[in-house]
């Protein structure tokens, strides 16, 4: 593969290892804001309880004043009475009295028609005293129903506040007026702003009058139909206070009332958990806005978290790819190798095959060429001698005719060693060459049949060998070389005056090495490559017929082995090398 789109491959498998990370990252980084958010969002009904028992704990600390102030006999009085300066300023001191003891924010006593007759505020600039308050809900609510109670945006002090109110009834159950409690909760917005959290409470129309932070107050969280705007304008309950509309869209839902919301607030466009839970006054209810803060922490150990699974997986995989690749290239190449050992051996035994056939065909020229070299010259002469032997029998030379007679038997015997060694030659091992045999043993055979001649020519002779010699051969063939090998070194040492005759057996790593020296003259160098040829020999006519070596390689050749021949010191060196047979 070139090398360029090697490397753009390695370059796609990084970018693509690369932005599997980034996606793990940012996935785990999402759920882990989900998973924060979730639980964040669960625990906010929790805290909205919290919140709204402290809202009703103030409420309910005071519901109960005005009632037990309405039965108050010296207030039934005054109010049954035209009222004098000096009731009225008794009056007055006793509310800015009780008002102080019950801390509640403003006492005020209106008459029967909704007027304002006394007030714990009475010496202040935004003294309620004077002021008629018939149009508020909560008189009303108090004539028809005894109690009443409405939350407004006070249209004399300005300041908003809960009203709650109690009938000051007659000795007969005469509507004489109502004792009214204000209360405001400038410490509760305090002790609410101590979180971060945004707390938001909203009237029956969604308009928010409490709020723990600045700017959210009198915000409205739906649109104000006609109905609402003109009931909102007969009882002056938000009075000059603009209300403006705050406008969110759920982004999320996390159940009932919990919602994620993207909010246009009084600091802009801003998302929040919103949480909300109706309370038991008015139709009010409780906002819980909290900002979605999820700790920087968690979130990046999520991200690296799952980067380091992802990663993980990548290289286990890679892993196991490369191993199973690397196992399938193993099959592969084994498979290759066994079918390229097969198809060598295949071609290597076709070729050796070839090799010796064709060495056999040469041999086979060679030899009938020799042969009929050798044989013609004896037929001729036979021919000749036969025709002779015939004209002396016609003459009745008898004598002469014998006489005749005996180089032709010369000549048949000369022919009958001939094909003699070449029966050798051509004679099959029973056992197909390959027995285990001692090269030692078969050198002990020839000497045995040599013995004779040795002592007949007081041979001085020398064998070490080393045993067992453990060769694959034919022993009668291999004993045909080794005497063959022995004769001619008798032969030339035949008017030597030293006759030194030593055989060796060694060996040599994984052959037998056999030798035959001999002190018999050595061979001439310009004979030392042809005497293997067949029918070479330097022996007289009759003695040699040069077939003995040419034999001996062959056979040696033949099962595995070397016939090779030196000069040493005084004589000829010949050896026989063949492979050491393994055991089996
Ligand atoms: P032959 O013995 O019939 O001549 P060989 O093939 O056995 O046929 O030998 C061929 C020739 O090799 C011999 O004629 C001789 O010249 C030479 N030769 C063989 N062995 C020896 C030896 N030990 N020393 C010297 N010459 C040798």
């Amino acid at each position: 593969m070139p090398v360029t789109s090697r490397a753009l491959r390695l370059a796609l498998y990084c970018l693509l290892i690369l932005a599997g990370a980034i996606l793990a990252g940012g996935w785990a980084m999402r759920q882990a804001k989900q998973h924060a958010l979730e639980e964040s969002a669960r625990r906010g009904p929790e805290q909205l309880s919290l919140y709204a028992n402290s809202l009703y704990t103030v409420i309910e600390r005071y519901r109960a004043l005005p009632a037990v102030l309405a039965l108050d006999p010296e207030l039934s009085d005054a109010l049954a009475h035209p009222m004098t300066p000096q009731v009225q300023a008794l009056l007055n001191r006793k509310l800015e009295r009780i008002n102080g003891a019950a801390q509640s924010s403003t006492l005020e006593l209106l008459d029967s028609t909704g007027l304002a007759v006394a007030a714990s505020n009475w010496n202040t600039s935004n003294s309620y005293v004077g002021h008629n308050y018939a149009f508020r809900p909560y008189f009303s609510q108090t004539r028809s129903q005894g109690t009443g109670s409405f939350y407004a945006v006070g249209v004399t002090s300005g300041i908003p506040g809960y009203f709650m109110s109690s009938a000051v009834q007659g000795a007969d159950g005469r509507f004489l007026g109502a004792m009214v409690v204000k209360l405001e909760f400038p410490e509760l917005e305090r002790e609410w702003s101590h979180g971060s959290d945004t707390l938001l409470v909203s009237d029956n129309r969604d308009i928010v009058f409490i709020a723990n932070q600045p700017g959210w107050r009198y915000r409205h969280l739906r649109e104000l139909n006609d109905r609402d705007r003109s009931a909102i304008s007969v009882t002056r309950q938000y009075d000059k206070q603009p209300l403006t509309l705050m406008t969110s869209q759920t982004l999320h839902s996390f159940g009932d009332n919990s919602y994620m919301s993207r909010v246009n607030g009084p600091q802009g466009q801003a998302d929040y958990l919103w949480g909300s839970q109706p309370l038991n006054i008015e139709g009010w209810t409780l906002h819980l806005l909290r900002r979605p803060a999820i700790p920087a922490e968690d979130s990046r150990n999520a991200a690296l978290a799952a980067i380091g699974l992802w990663l993980t997986l990548v290289f286990l995989g890679l892993f196991l790819l490369q191993r199973w690749r690397l196992a399938r290239l193993r099959q592969r190449n084994r498979a290759e190798l066994e079918q390229l050992v097969e198809a060598r051996t295949r071609d290597l035994r076709t070729a050796q095959d070839g090799l010796v056939q064709s060495a056999k065909l040469a041999a086979l020229g060679q030899m009938s060429a020799a042969l009929a070299h050798e044989i013609n010259q004896p037929l001729t002469a036979q021919r000749m001698q036969l025709a002779t032997l015939r004209l002396l029998l016609d003459h009745g030379r008898i004598d002469d005719a014998y006489k005749a007679l005996e180089p032709l038997e010369q000549m048949l015997t000369r022919m009958a060693a001939l094909t003699g060694h070449l029966k050798t030659y051509a004679r099959q091992s029973p056992s197909g060459l390959r027995e285990k045999l001692d090269l030692a043993n078969v050198v002990d055979q020839s000497l045995q049949l040599l013995e004779p001649r040795l002592k007949d020519e007081q041979i001085d002779l020398r064998v070490n060998l080393q045993r067992p010699a453990w060769v694959r051969g034919d022993a009668i063939r291999l004993e045909q070389v080794l005497i063959n090998l022995l004769r001619n070194a008798l032969d030339a040492m035949g008017d030597k005056p030293r006759k030194h005759l030593e055989i060796r057996i060694e060996a040599d790593q994984q052959l037998w090495r056999l030798t035959v020296t001999d002190s018999g003259g050595g061979i001439a160098d310009e004979y030392l490559g042809k005497i293997f040829d067949p029918f070479f020999t330097t022996k007289p006519v009759g003695d040699g017929l040069g077939l003995g070596l040419a034999v001996s390689y062959a056979i040696v050749h033949e099962i595995g082995g070397r016939l090779t021949a030196c000069n040493h010191v005084d004589g000829a060196q010949f050896t026989l090398t063949l492979p050491i047979a393994q055991e089996s």
